[in-house]
């Protein structure tokens, strides 16, 4: 775990002042840490029974995609708005400043499907909490969130009150 610790890189006042961004990139460029996180997370939900998992744009997509291959599970993106090319269902949530709008095939997710969702980092749980609303409104049920990183100072997890939250590392 602290070798994966290790490849995280701090870039500060990205993508605006203030803000000290995790940057991910270094883990998935080493062979090795890009295969021990997705080992982690295929050891701890093999099992667990999931149908889908849903990968929050966009890097969740790079975390999620292999891992649903691990774990013989389907793979579903939600996305900004606008991105997705079929009909879909959409929720809009509040920012620090403004909204954002993100959306789902309304086809994707099988009534009663066992989801996982998965995303690179917890912040604040905006994002997150959007998107399990999302996933019960096309009729999923949300197994548990995971995450690489957790930002525990920005208590993402008060957002994401009767979810269960799984985080490999944490600030
Ligand atoms: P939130 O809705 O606040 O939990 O923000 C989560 C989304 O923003 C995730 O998709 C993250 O990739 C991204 N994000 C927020 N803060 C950071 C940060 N400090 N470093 C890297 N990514 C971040």
């Amino acid at each position: 775990m602290e070798e994966l610790k290790n490849k995280i890189r701090d870039v500060a006042d990205f993508p605006k002042p203030g803000i000290i961004f995790k940057d991910l990139t270094p883990v998935l460029a080493d062979v090795k840490t890009f295969q021990k996180t997705i080992d982690l997370l295929a050891k701890r939900y093999s099992e667990k029974g999931i149908d889908t998992i849903i990968g929050i744009e966009s890097r969740g997509f790079i975390f999620g995609a292999p891992l649903a291959y691990r774990i013989d599970a389907g793979f579903v993106p939600v996305r900004k708005k606008g991105k997705l090319p079929y009909k879909t269902h959409s929720i809009t949530y509040e920012l620090e400043y403004g909204t954002d709008t993100l959306e789902i095939h309304e086809d994707a997710i099988h009534a009663g499907s066992r989801v996982l969702v998965v995303d690179d980092l917890l912040a604040t749980g905006g994002t997150c909490a959007a998107t399990c609303q999302l996933v019960e409104k096309s009729g999923g049920k949300v197994i548990e969130c995971a995450f690489v990183v957790e930002l525990n100072f920005l208590k993402g997890r008060d957002k994401l009150k009767g979810q269960e939250i799984f985080s490999l590392i944490q600030f």
